[in-house]
């Protein structure tokens, strides 16, 4: 019964390397935003409140009930499976909240991985994404390039970068989560139980490297 917490900005190809454990070795995926997706979906109150009164304003769903919302969904798993927890623990004040959450179902955090991002190669990543503005298609110069160079393979509309991935938005980006993540990263270092992950090499030299840090 394994239990890893995964971190990483965006961009950093975190939810690839997550999905590729699930796949492999059988890692149930908790996030935070399925959480509470499903169960406002469900009628839940408490997810009902963070959609209606903090979601669709914008405003960051407070910690208590973010984590209220979390103890609800972990109820549904299999207990004794490898959980991979995805971003549950996003500001230091919720060190002692996820604390709990794991005494609660008995479990002790095994890892907690981290994929490090530079400012280059962020920016070099999203500089890559491109998108069509009719039709909401996603292409990717170097994983998903369009048929014919700079319109889209469906419509023909000449393909467009997001206003959120400029260069000045995804380093003010990348720069607060850093700022948000370190205080974290500095207690579980503290605790050894942190690995930190470059996220610059490919895909698969990743998940050779998460591999490794899980032990298998
Ligand atoms: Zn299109």
């Amino acid at each position: 019964m394994r239990t890893v917490l995964f971190h990483g900005p965006s961009g950093s190809g975190k939810d690839t390397q997550v999905d590729l454990i699930c796949e492999k070795f059988g890692f149930t995926k908790i996030g935070t935003g399925e959480a509470m997706r499903k169960l406002y979906e469900e009628g839940d109150p408490d997810a009902v409140r963070a959609h209606d009164d903090y979601a669709v304003k914008g405003i960051f769903v407070e910690s208590e009930l973010i984590y209220k919302i979390a103890a609800k969904y972990i109820t549904r798993f299999d207990q004794n499976s490898d959980w991979a927890f995805v971003s549950l623990v996003r500001k230091a004040d919720q060190i002692p909240m996820f604390d709990e959450l794991l005494k609660n179902c008995n479990r002790t955090l095994d890892k907690f991985i981290h994929f490090t991002l530079s400012e280059e190669e962020a920016v070099l990543r999203r500089s890559l994404r491109w998108y069509c503005p009719t039709c909401q298609a996603t292409y990717h110069e170097q994983f998903k390039p369009e048929k014919v160079k700079g319109v889209c393979d469906k419509d023909g509309t000449k393909l467009t970068q997001r206003d959120d991935d400029s260069k000045e938005t995804t380093l003010s980006l990348l720069r607060e989560y850093n700022k948000d993540i370190e205080p974290i990263l500095a207690e579980y270092r503290n605790r050894g139980v942190l690995a930190e992950i470059d996220a610059s090499p490919s895909i698969e030299e990743i998940h050779a490297e998460v591999v490794k840090q899980l032990g298998y």
